[in-house]
């Protein structure tokens, strides 16, 4: 480091003080993006890699404070903050953790970074604490993950949620239904008699069926927390959160009434017979029921006693 006295608040002055420093010398020899910070969080030094990723000139980075481009409100700021007080006392090395930084050439652009912080040694820091911080751009990692979670989530044939997903959700709104003393209602819906369409068919017009199926049940849902998924082969569950009885009721009779309209003449075959379903709805309220999985059981007992009973109708308590 220079021995000339280091300009404090200068950006221009810090870039020129810091430039040929054998500590710049290194983080602009090293293939990563690195941001030098001082105790304050106050960034001393950037190398190209880091102003490329964060969107601005070197210079206009270079003596702001590095916590100000972290999203406020975050506590992963508050985090740094003592990690890099902590600094004051002690060598660092704060594993790392996952930001969002505002984007500096636009307002609403935000950017999801991976960052690590560790102390550097006394000959490149001398009186004055300074630390390494080395970001890594995770947009592409966090948009694979984001695609990679919803197709883990959906049925692949019918776009609706899958089995897993169903049981996740369904645990999560029971949790949040009997937490707020609000009911929670559940249709399964059974498709009557489809082997004998498949075996008539075949395959391909039941997977077609299927997809118009999972479209009309999602587009008949009746608010946002409502989620209809794939329960099995021709069975779909719906889940209606903070739904009473007579709601889930009403909406079984309306997606029975829809699916009748898929008369087989939409998959372009040669019949007019109908598509019928079963439905089972069961509401969990007052303690009706002790676990998602016994309210599951009793929409299920309710969708066989509807097949038992001749099929093509509504089953509830
Ligand atoms: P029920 O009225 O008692 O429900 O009679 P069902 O024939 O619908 O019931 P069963 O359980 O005997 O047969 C279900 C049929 O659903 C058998 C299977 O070929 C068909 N199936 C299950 N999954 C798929 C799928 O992904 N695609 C197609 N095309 N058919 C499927
Ligand atoms: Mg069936
Ligand atoms: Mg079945």
């Amino acid at each position: 480091m220079q021995s000339n006295k280091k300009p404090v608040s200068n950006p221009t002055k810090l870039f020129n003080y810091y430039q040929n420093s054998s500590l710049a010398r290194m983080i602009n020899f090293i293939n990563e993006a690195i941001v030098v910070l001082n105790i304050d969080g106050i960034v001393e030094m950037l190398n190209s890699n880091a102003s490329d990723l964060l969107g601005a000139r070197r210079e206009q980075i270079i003596g702001e404070n590095f916590l100000d481009y972290i999203e406020s409100g975050s506590d992963k700021n508050s985090l740094i903050k003592r990690s890099l007080n902590a600094g004051k006392e002690r060598i660092i090395q704060v594993p790392p953790i996952e930001v969002t930084f505002q984007h500096e050439k636009s307002d609403d652009q935000s950017l999801d970074v991976e960052l690590s912080i560790s102390s550097l040694p006394e000959e490149f820091s001398s009186s004055n604490s300074l630390f390494l911080c080395i970001l890594r751009d995770m947009t592409v990692h966090k948009a694979e993950y984001t695609m990679l979670k919803r197709k883990a989530e959906t049925d692949f044939l019918t776009g609706l949620a899958n089995r897993h997903k169903f049981s996740s959700y369904m645990s999560q709104q029971w949790t949040h239904c009997v937490d707020n003393n609000l009911p929670i209602s559940l249709l399964m819906i059974d498709i009557d008699h489809f082997k004998r369409f498949n075996d008539e068919y075949g395959h391909v017009a039941g997977d077609r069926c299927l997809k118009r199926i999972g479209d009309v049940l999602s587009l008949s849902l009746p608010n946002r927390d409502a989620l209809a998924a794939r329960y099995g082969g021709e069975e779909f569950a719906i889940v209606l959160p903070n739904c009473h009885a007579q709601n889930a009721q009403l909406l079984a009779m309306r997606l029975k009434r829809h699916l009748a309209q898929l008369s087989i003449k939409l998959f372009a075959l040669e019949t007019d017979t109908k598509l019928t379903v079963s439905i089972g709805v069961a509401t969990h309220h007052n303690h009706r029921y002790a676990s998602p999985e016994s309210l599951i059981n009793g929409a299920d007992t309710l969708l066989y006693q509807a097949k038992a009973q001749g099929r093509n109708q509504i089953c509830y308590l």
